[in-house]
């Protein structure tokens, strides 16, 4: 039961040759039996899954199913969901129960699914290998005697979607968290277009760009995770007013004489990457053209300073929303001698080390001596990389590039800050621009780990970047069947 995909398994659960109790009971078990190694979750819900499933099983039976009714999925531990604690995986919101739901967690309870837990990530979501997260780092399934990273910030939710400890997962991509750990797990990782999905009620990063979206194991079953979080919120000032069809089933955008254009951007071209990533990128890239689809070169000129953009823009926001954590309105709280001593207290005991170098880089760089030097030049090159992706989007339907450098590393190695914000550089443009990326398989390495590349489209073309998607992920046919990756 553990292999099926999401669409296999409510086929099945409608025909009701499975239940959601069953289906739930599987995962739960799975999970007592991984998770202390795999440590996916920070929080597991065990009775809200049967209390879920049994629910999902009497509408079943009732003849009302809903669209991902008795799904058993991870949400990250950046979602509010009532009266579960929410952690962000920090030591300041350790103990926090919030009182309302989050629109996207609501979303999918009003689908019908099953709730396991809340999934590991990096603390606050700043990081790039969950290794930040006050609960430890998760591990990747793949080759799990290595104790390799699932990637971050979004790391619990591969985690737990690649070894079957979650059918499905939501992530947050505000500079790659979806997309960077999806491609070293062997999963599909979806950024939606910027707005599509509700940030309310999700712990904010930075705001203009944190993007909630679907992590899953095919093409077909992110759809259907997407179609359950996306739609216009009112309680999201900068939610979208935008419905996209992502009911129906994705159809071949390629074949049959169709034409589509696909970009490959210039810029790209002289960063290094792995030898393994430059073979199956140009592999995929071959049968895309085989395929029929019009292989064109595109430009987006200041794609390369996406990185220096999105590390002054980031921490900004950051500095920004993280000022309410004060220990007086939420989380922890350590007294002092008088209230600015408490503050003082509070902050420095709550937050870790990353989550404290961005507060220090967003304040500096928005003190009135850096502000036009840094933060006003970053907001000019974030104005100019969404340019050149609308002009690059008059050449081509859809841009493809690779997601990473390369496979899993190691958890415990060794990276300076810098090291690792630069691995960020094939993402982060994307999160400026707010246009819709996907990661997907696109084979696998020498070492036998997954890569992933992207598929970039558009602003609110979402449903055609799945599309391509899609053909690539028949295209690369990895296996990524959980019980295949880290046995029974
Ligand atoms: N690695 C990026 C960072 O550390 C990604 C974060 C994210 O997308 N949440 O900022």
């Amino acid at each position: 039961m553990i292999d099926l995909s999401i669409t296999e398994a409510l086929q099945k659960l409608k025909s009701r040759e499975i239940s959601a109790t069953e289906l739930a009971r599987a995962h739960i078990e799975r999970i007592e039996k991984y998770n202390p190694e795999l440590n996916a979750y920070i929080t597991v819900t065990a009775e809200r899954a049967l209390a879920d499933a049994a629910a999902a099983d009497e509408r079943i039976k009732n003849g009302d199913m809903r669209t991902l009714d008795g799904i058993p999925i991870a949400m990250k531990d950046l979602f509010a969901t009532r009266g579960i604690r929410t952690t962000a995986a920090s030591h300041m919101l350790e103990n926090f129960v919030p009182e309302y739901e989050s629109t996207v967690s609501q979303k999918f309870i009003d689908a019908g699914t099953v709730l396991l837990g809340k999934s590991n990530l990096d603390e606050f979501a700043m990081g790039t290998f969950s290794k930040t997260s006050y609960f430890g780092a998760p591990v990747n399934p793949w080759q799990m005697e290595k104790r390799l990273t699932a990637g971050g910030s979004s790391g619990g939710s591969t985690s737990a979607v690649a070894s079957g400890l979650a059918m499905g997962a939501t992530g947050t991509d505000t500079g790659g968290s979806i997309r960077f750990p999806a491609s070293i797990t062997g999963l599909v990782g979806m950024k939606p277009t910027y707005g599509l999905c509700s940030r309310w009620g999700c712990v904010a990063f930075a705001s203009s760009l944190d993007t909630p979206g679907p992590i899953a194991r095919t093409v077909d079953d992110a759809a259907a995770l997407l179609s359950a979080m996306a739609g216009h919120d009112a309680k999201d000032s900068t939610s979208a007013d935008v419905h996209l069809n992502l009911d129906s089933p994705l159809q071949p955008i390629l074949g049959d004489g169709k034409k589509l254009r696909v970009g490959v951007i210039k810029e790209f071209n002289n960063v290094k990457i792995s030898d393994d990533m430059q073979k199956l990128f140009n592999a995929r890239v071959a049968d895309l053209k085989s395929a029929g689809a019009e292989i064109v070169e595109v430009s987006i000129p200041n794609i390369l300073d996406a990185l220096a953009a999105y590390y002054i823009i980031a921490p900004a926001e950051a500095s920004s929303n993280l000022a309410r954590y004060d220990g007086v309105r939420y989380g922890l709280r350590v007294e002092g001698s008088d209230i600015y001593d408490t503050y003082k207290k509070t902050r420095a005991a709550g937050f870790g080390d990353e989550v404290k170098r961005r507060m220090i880089i967003g304040t500096a760089v928005l003190s009135s001596e850096s502000y036009d030097v840094y933060f006003m030049q970053a907001a000019r090159v974030r104005r100019m990389i969404a340019n050149a992706f609308n002009r690059a989007f008059e050449q081509c339907d859809l841009i493809v590039c690779p997601s990473g450098a390369g496979t899993a590393m190691p958890l415990d190695s060794d990276m300076t800050p810098l090291e690792y914000y630069a691995l960020d550089l094939f993402t982060v443009a994307m999160n400026l621009a707010g246009v819709p990326a996907v990661s997907v398989p696109c084979g696998m390495a020498s070492n036998n780990l997954p890569l992933g590349m992207q598929v970039v489209g558009k602003m609110f073309d979402d449903v055609r970047v799945l599309e391509l998607a899609k053909h690539i992920e028949q295209f690369a046919n990895i296996d990524n069947r959980p019980t295949k990756i880290m046995g029974k």
